[in-house]
Parts: structure tokens; C-alpha cells; sequence
């Protein structure tokens, strides 16, 4: 639909300079390689639940080379697995980032607020985000069209 919306978006992709500046970009959008949170999700992660978020970095270290051997394999043509484990990559990143939020710096700000526990930050955003709308943006410079957007209160 894009495509139609904004045919110079589907030009920006021929561009040598994007192509050489966005090299990764450029092939998932033309379907031609998985993009890395995709591969994250297809990476098994076994954790209790009790580690400390020392110890999840620590896991998380670890499997940056399984992330790496693997993007490898499917760029050079590896089928993609079927199947998507319980747990993955993608979701110990995702623990790790709420555990951040214990005493958050997950922006330049770097508060220090327990956004778990409600304590609010420069951004008043506690544990919960409210979202205010989502979408495929068409109105980004052509080499970034579609962009999915989401804005906050
Ligand atoms: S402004 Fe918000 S996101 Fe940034 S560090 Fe402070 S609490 Fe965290």
C-alpha cells in the first residue's frame, strides 16, 4: 500500500547512498533479510525469573554470539525455523529494560526513579505508558517510509 502512497520512498531504496548508509535496513524492507528483533525472537533464553540483573547481563553477553552466528546463517540463506521459543532474546531484553526502570536510566535524563514502584522522572511516565496513537507514519523522509510511530501522552 506504501508503495502507491509513496513511490518515492520505493526510489530511496535504489539509492546507492541509502543503500550504502542503510545496507540492513534496505534488504528488510525488500524482504530479503530478517530484521534483528525477529532473529532475537528466534533465539531460546532458559532463565527463573530470580537472577539478578547482574546475571542477565551476564546471559545476555553470552548469546550475543549465538545472535551474531545465526544472523550469519540466515543472510547467507539459512531457512527460518517454524517454530519461536517460549522465551527468547527478545524477551530477556525486554526483562532487562524493566528492570532498568528499578532505577531508570533508560534515557539521557537518567533519574534514577523506580518507575516499578510509581516514583516518576522528568518524563512522568511511571510503570505503565500511555499510549495515544500507533501507526505506519508515510510522512518520514523517503528512507524511512513507513515508519511505525507511536506517541505518548
Ligand atoms: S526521563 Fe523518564 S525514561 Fe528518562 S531516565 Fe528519567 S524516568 Fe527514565
Amino acid at each position: 500500500m506504501w508503495y502507491f502512497i509513496r513511490p518515492d520512498a520505493v526510489s530511496a531504496l535504489e539509492d546507492p547512498k541509502v543503500i550504502e548508509a542503510l545496507p540492513r535496513y534496505v534488504d528488510v524492507v525488500k524482504n530479503k533479510k530478517l530484521a534483528k528483533f525477529r532473529i532475537c525472537r528466534l533465539i531460546p533464553v532458559e532463565i527463573s525469573g530470580d537472577e539478578s540483573t547482574e546475571e542477565l547481563w551476564n546471559i545476555h553477553k553470552k548469546l550475543i554470539n549465538e545472535y551474531i552466528k545465526l544472523e550469519k546463517e540466515l543472510d547467507e540463506g539459512k531457512p527460518i525455523p517454524l517454530e519461536t521459543p517460549k522465551f527468547s532474546l527478545l524477551h530477556l531484553k525486554a526483562t532487562i529494560a524493566q528492570r532498568i526502570m528499578r532505577s531508570c536510566i533508560l534515557c539521557e535524563r537518567r533519574c534514577m526513579k523506580n518507575r516499578e514502584k510509581g516514583e516518576l522522572g522528568y518524563c512522568k511516565v511511571g510503570k505503565e505508558m500511555l499510549v495515544s496513537s500507533y501507526f505506519d507514519h508515510m510522512g518520514e523522509e523517503p528512507e524511512i517510509v513507513p515508519s511505525f510511530t507511536v506517541y505518548d501522552f
